[in-house]
């Protein structure tokens, strides 16, 4: 089972990712915890490029997380299923859609074409969409902010609109989440949907 989790920074992404794990767990499953980027050692380096390394323009942006992506599938998360594992992942494709595609304008069909090809396909069976407004987001944020993190409220609003757009378009993937509510009703509810689309 494949799970990602994804969502504005501060949508308590990491948390849920944490309490779903240990859920799966409990039920006595093998549990992957992953993220996206930096899922890897070599993901690692690619996520403090990108983050905190020189300013890159918009394309070699999207070709640094579909490395870190492609590299991230072929080494952890496929190996992982094929064992029958249940891999939880903080963040995965549709953030690039998102990001790159809508917030920076390359287009998200592109970048989702390019996204599918570093994964040769392999989509989650479930896609959690913890959606928060950005501001609430911001609000909770404690370390100091990357350079997305600091980018304009423009931005974060557009890339909202195009993971609720994404969900809207493919309901039998998403599972949309309020956000703004407390952290453990967040769990349940992204407990009962996991459990009704994938029969954990
Ligand atoms: O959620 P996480 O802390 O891993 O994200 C790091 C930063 O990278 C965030 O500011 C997020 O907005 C950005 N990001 C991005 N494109 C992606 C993945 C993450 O712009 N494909």
């Amino acid at each position: 089972v494949f799970v990602s989790f994804e969502g504005g920074d501060g949508a308590g992404k990491s948390t849920q990712v944490r309490l779903l794990g240990e859920w799966c767990a409990a039920l006595g499953r093998e549990v992957v915890l992953t993220r996206e980027p930096g899922g890897t050692t070599l993901g690692l380096t690619l996520r403090e490029a990108v983050l905190h390394g020189d300013h890159v323009d918009a394309r070699t942006e999207a070709l640094l997380y579909a490395t870190d992506r492609a590299h991230h599938v072929a080494s952890l998360v496929r190996p992982a299923l094929e064992r029958g594992a249940v891999v939880i992942t903080d963040r995965y494709l549709d953030s690039s859609v998102a990001y790159q595609g809508s917030g920076r304008d390359l287009g998200a069909e592109e970048v989702e074409r390019l996204s599918l090809w570093a994964v040769d396909g392999l989509l989650p069976h479930v896609t959690v969409l913890l959606d928060v407004d950005p501001e609430v987001g911001r609000g909770r944020l404690t370390d100091a902010p990357d350079r997305l993190e600091s980018a304009g409220e423009e931005f974060h609003r557009r890339t909202r609109a195009a993971f609720l757009e994404r969900a809207a378009a493919e309901p039998g993937r998403w599972l949309v989440v309020d956000a703004s509510a407390a952290v453990e009703e967040v769990a349940d509810r992204v407990r009962a949907g996991v459990v009704e689309r994938t029969g954990l």
